[in-house]
């Protein structure tokens, strides 16, 4: 018998009539003959006025105590769903996560799942009950409640999913499913049928909150299909399935970061070991490093550029300023008037000219990009903040995301997953449920670098220099450019197939000359080593784990650049198998 599950995030529930309409939304799934897991989270905001609550008691409420707390809102709302589907006339039983079986590790507030029991819910959706879940919370080893961090209630929808082999994770929202960019924000956004796990990662963690992120974690991890829809009508929303809707279409959404901030150290010794003593000194403080950009240096010293959230920089530049000294860095500066614009797309690994066609459309506009970061999906700029908008616009318009497919798009078809539970439960055996699971470290020694220094601080650089690459048939795989600092001035380096160094280097040192630049440096041999897998954003650490184990071989970094998916590092070519072992062995555990 198929069996689905459908959760209703907390505006879904927030009133009785609308816990009513949503009893009749999964009754309908029940008469339509299938098995019905709800998940409801708290109604309305029950959340926030407990938080609330707990804070007119005290301004240090203990962790345990406030998951006990927090727990009760979903306890409240998944009881009023089991009696509001009585009330129509059928058979409903509410179970908390606890008497789920949801076991989660004991870290209150942001617990991680570890396991899921069925039995107990196989055997109330066989005597032909709809269970109704409590969302956002588990149970620790010592039984004590644990909630799974904000938001939490979708992690634990698509976990249920995978662990039931559901045929479908719906996910009822206010919103109609997954668009192009915030449609707040960019009225011409579009609603897509379907997008990937990978694309939804990245897009989750720059801000694009429709979605939990590790709830989109655990569909990768599983191959669980996710559809987010509206609660209020009944048009098919989004599917987030392994494949984005136009597998050819370089760009499937795109996104503004605003609460980002900028730290840049200057002439950091070009010697291993210094990237690894800078973040460890920011993780140890808790705080979450994105967009890192490190590139060559002129004379043995190089740049270093990262973003901190806006709240945390003040701490973050401390740490830094501390590591700063050590390493015998320059100058540590910040910029707080900066915002981030990413594009995101399966489709751009496979295409020439993305980051070109990006990069144009920000020239025509006249704004200037600071600094630039690409990995296989997604292309990130940051620009002044005042212009941010503007820039996600033409942005957003220059990939045609606002435009409606050229062709009618091929529905979406479930595969039997009869064959895939024994392979996914196979590998995942003696894991935890959210455990770091890393699927691959590579080593791609097939590339040479080409670093442009001294680049002027203006718009249309970039555009003109991948222009003019492109045009010259050079096939560009990762660009990075660091923030201008001294005398606003940038370094823009990026990668090129080994055979057309040359070709690369004489483009490169005409622009140079045409745009005033102080020079072309390359490396014809170097190693791109990554490490790519799921839950590389929400454990942090696999960045410093990778610069440690690199480090400790004595093995000295040219650039890095991270993504939710995945993270690279290029180092000097002689180096590359020798990093690579290094690399496996450090990540020996996770490999999967
Ligand atoms: N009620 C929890 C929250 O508001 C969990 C959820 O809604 O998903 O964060
Ligand atoms: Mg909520």
């Amino acid at each position: 018998m198929s069996l689905i599950v459908q959760k209703f995030g907390g505006s879904s529930v927030a009133t009785p009539e609308k816990i009513l309409a949503a009893a009749r939304k999964a009754i309908r799934a029940k008469l339509e003959g299938h098995q019905v897991v709800m998940v409801v989270s708290a109604m309305g905001d029950t959340t926030d006025d407990l938080i609330d609550l707990a804070n007119r008691i005290t301004d240090k409420p203990p962790a345990r105590e406030m998951d006990m707390l927090l727990s009760t809102g979903e306890q409240q709302s998944c009881a009023l769903m089991a009696m509001a589907i009585t009330s129509l006339g059928h058979k409903a039983v509410s179970l908390t996560g606890a008497q789920i079986g949801v076991k989660t590790d004991a870290t209150f507030r942001k617990a991680r799942i570890k396991s899921i029991e069925t039995a107990r819910l196989k055997k109330v959706l066989d005597e032909g009950n709809i269970v109704i879940a409590a969302g956002f919370q588990g149970i620790d080893d010592d039984f004590n409640i644990t909630t799974l961090g904000r938001g939490g209630s979708d992690t634990t929808a698509v976990a249920l999913a995978a662990v039931l082999r559901a045929d479908a994770c719906e996910i009822y929202t206010d919103v109609d499913g997954i668009y192009t960019t915030d449609p707040r924000v960019i009225p011409e956004a579009r609603r897509v049928s379907r997008i990937s796990y990978d694309e939804m990662l990245e897009l989750a963690s720059l801000g694009a909150g429709v979605m939990h992120s590790r709830s989109i974690e655990f569909g990768k991890k599983f191959d669980t299909p996710i559809h987010v829809r509206s609660s209020f009508t009944d048009i098919p929303g989004t599917m987030i399935v392994a494949e984005p809707e136009r597998p050819d279409m370089p760009v499937s959404g795109a996104a503004i970061t605003k609460d980002e901030a900028l730290i840049t150290v200057q002439a950091v010794p070009d010697k291993p070991g210094t990237s690894l003593e800078i973040f460890a000194r920011i993780a140890a403080r808790n705080i979450s490093v994105d967009m890192i950009v490190q590139n060559v240096g002129e004379s043995g010293k190089a740049d270093l550029s990262f973003t901190v959230p806006r709240n945390e920089l003040d701490t973050a530049l401390e740490a830094v300023r501390d590591a700063a000294k050590l390493v015998g860095a320059g100058t540590v500066s910040a910029n707080d008037s900066v915002a981030k614009v990413s594009v995101v797309g399966l489709g751009m690994a496979r295409q020439t000219g993305v980051a070109e066609k990006m990069f144009r459309a920000l020239a025509a506009a006249g704004i200037n990009i600071g600094m630039i970061t690409t990995s296989e999906i997604k292309i990130s700029v940051l620009v002044p903040r005042d212009q941010s908008q503007k820039a996600l616009n033409v942005v957003h318009t220059a990939f045609e995301l606002d435009k409606p497919p050229a062709k009618p798009i091929e529905a979406w078809k479930p595969k039997a997953h009869g064959t895939d539970a024994a392979a996914v439960v196979a590998r995942l055996q003696g894991l935890n449920m959210e455990d770091l699971t890393i699927d691959d470290v590579s080593l791609d020694a097939s590339q040479a670098r080409v670093t442009i220094s001294g680049v002027p601080d203006s718009p249309g650089i970039a555009a003109k220099v991948f222009e003019q690459v492109a045009g010259a048939g050079i096939f560009v795989d990762m660009i990075v450019q660091s923030y201008p600092t001294t005398e606003s001035l940038a370094t823009l380096s990026f990668t090129v197939p080994q055979d057309q160094l040359d070709h690369s280097v004489t483009v490169a040192k005409k622009i140079a000359s045409d745009l005033s630049c102080r020079g072309v440096t390359s490396s014809p041999k170097i190693a791109k080593l990554s490490v790519s897998g799921v839950g590389l954003r929400t454990h942090t650490g696999v960045a410093i784990r990778m610069f440690r184990a690199l480090s400790e071989a004595g093995i000295n970094l040219d650039l890095i650049n991270t993504s939710e998916v995945r993270v690279n590092v290029i180092v000097d070519g002689n180096q590359g198998e020798k990093g690579m072992k290094q690399l496996q062995a450090a990540f020996a555990d996770v490999l999967r």
